[in-house]
């Protein structure tokens, strides 16, 4: 059929205005095969790691099957070694060496692998009214209504007396036991059902329910407590007081799943910031010798504003990237201020049920493609890095040259909130940085939503990003 000729009106409306349109109108059938393969890769990531501890473990599993090795300090480092170093099995950074010298910069994907959770107090088991409850302090910014009455996991580790560890991931398995937090019910909610949902659950009822039989033939008090603990002594050789040297994270039970007649979007816990740890790091698995040396960076403590030593402020990822550079002897503060980094964090996806903290122009949209924001921030950019726009217009090319699906978003309207990544403390270091993820819907929820358009395309865009000439 013959097209007809495009009116100056159409012409010049093509030309001038910038027009996006929903990415299933512009992926290819290549992209959309390699997206499903990509995204049931994703998933099953998903479901191997729930904690960063965990989620270190897999990232190292993978990594040797695809050729990479401990990065020690005085270790050759050649075009095309891949190496990688654990920070304290809570962070880890990978590198593939490029063909140019590290003085000419690197090309760096950052994200968390941190998410909201309920940790356990340092001394947490305790019976009240003959049942038994481990007492949480919770971790990141969570809505504390939305964890209760639901199936949760209890993961992470035990250092005993005699320094030896303990692997805890009660509920991962098959027919394993569950936990879960009381909610109160409708018929005596009354007074609580007036209350604000900021204070209708506090953080002290944010208790586990653990156990209900008591330790039999016995007369004493705490017969539920000690019967518990009877049983995590016979499980794990542990007695009380190893709560005290024990990180134990309570996480939701859920399996990451598609959501959808028709499968086009992803539910799961902790997709805030796995889905863009996953992203760097599957790209990061897929090339071959970059020009730049290309770096993965997946930090912890982010949701707690990247403290600690495993967090981004910390000066791990300083020690690593310099110990690669005293190999090619090139100056740390010289390879810095060449790199580029893309800081991977999700974004708020525009949720129509909720359209009084978006402003449309400015939102990212499900299935619309990796989002990039120029700055994070709240009230007036505070604590945002705030990319040139020489940088944004680097991205621009990097991504359209690659075929990449893409929006540009702030997180919300101006002063409906706000939020930072670790994007700041990258351009601290003299590194050029930008924000960029997956827009999520109900974003720091036990059940987390994305689209599984939007989580391949940014997969693709860090690709993009490290084999960026
Ligand atoms: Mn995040
Ligand atoms: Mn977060």
């Amino acid at each position: 059929m013959e097209e007809k000729e495009k009116t100056v009106a159409q012409q010049r409306r093509e030309a001038l205005l910038n027009q996006p349109k929903n990415g299933y109108d512009r992926l290819s059938a290549e992209d959309e095969a390699a997206m499903r393969t990509y995204c049931e890769e994703y998933k099953r990531f998903l479901d191997a790691g729930k904690t960063e501890r965990e989620v270190v473990d897999e990232v190292v599993r993978l990594a040797q099957s695809k050729g990479f090795v401990p990065f020690v300090r005085g270790m050759a480092v050649n075009p095309g070694d891949r190496f990688y170093r654990v920070n304290r099995g809570k962070a880890v950074m990978l590198a593939v060496i490029g063909q140019e010298s590290l003085a000419e910069g690197a090309s760096i994907g950052a994200a968390h692998i941190d998410s909201p959770r309920l940790d356990l107090k340092p001394s947490p088991l305790y019976e009240d009214s003959e049942l038994a409850y481990l007492k949480t302090h919770y971790y990141g910014g969570i809505r504390k209504y939305q964890w209760v009455s639901i199936p949760l996991e209890l993961h992470g580790v035990i250092v005993k007396a005699d320094g030896s560890t303990v692997k805890v991931a009660i509920g991962t398995g098959a027919g394993e036991p569950l936990f879960t937090i009381n909610d109160l019910l409708p018929h005596l909610a009354g007074e609580q059902s007036k209350k604000s949902l900021g204070d209708g659950i506090t953080g002290e009822q944010l208790n586990l329910l653990v156990g209900s039989r008591p330790f039999k033939d016995d007369e004493g008090s705490n017969r539920v407590k000690l019967a518990i603990l009877d049983i995590l002594n016979e499980k794990y050789g542990i007695v009380e007081a190893d709560f005290i040297s024990a990180e134990l994270e309570v996480v939701p039970a859920f399996r990451a799943c598609d959501i959808g007649f028709d499968r086009s979007l992803i539910g799961a816990y902790g997709q805030d910031d796995r889905v863009c740890a996953y992203a760097c790091f599957a790209a990061l698995m897929d090339i071959a010798i970059p020009k730049h040396t290309a770096v993965c960076m997946l930090a912890d403590k982010e949701e707690i504003g990247s403290t600690g030593v495993s967090g981004m402020k910390g000066a791990a990822f300083d020690t690593f990237m310099s110990d690669l550079c005293d190999a090619q002897r090139v100056p740390l503060k010289a390879c810095y201020e060449h790199s580029f980094c893309l800081s991977a964090d999700v974004t708020a996806a525009f949720e129509p049920n909720f359209p009084e903290v978006y402003e449309r122009a400015n939102s990212s949209f499900i299935n619309y493609g990796m989002g990039f924001c120029k700055y994070t921030g709240s009230r007036g950019k505070g604590g945002a890095s705030d990319a040139s726009a020489e940088v944004v217009g680097f991205v621009r090319r990097t991504m359209d040259a690659a075929g990449v699906i893409w929006q540009m978003a702030e997180l919300g309207k101006v002063d409906a909130g706000g939020g930072g990544t670790v994007a700041a403390y990258m351009a601290e270091r003299d590194i050029d940085t930008l924000d960029a993820g997956v827009p999520v819907l109900a974003m720091h929820s036990p059940f987390e939503v994305t689209g599984k358009l939007d989580c391949y395309m940014t997969y693709k865009g860090m690709k993009a990003v490290y084999m960026a000439g």
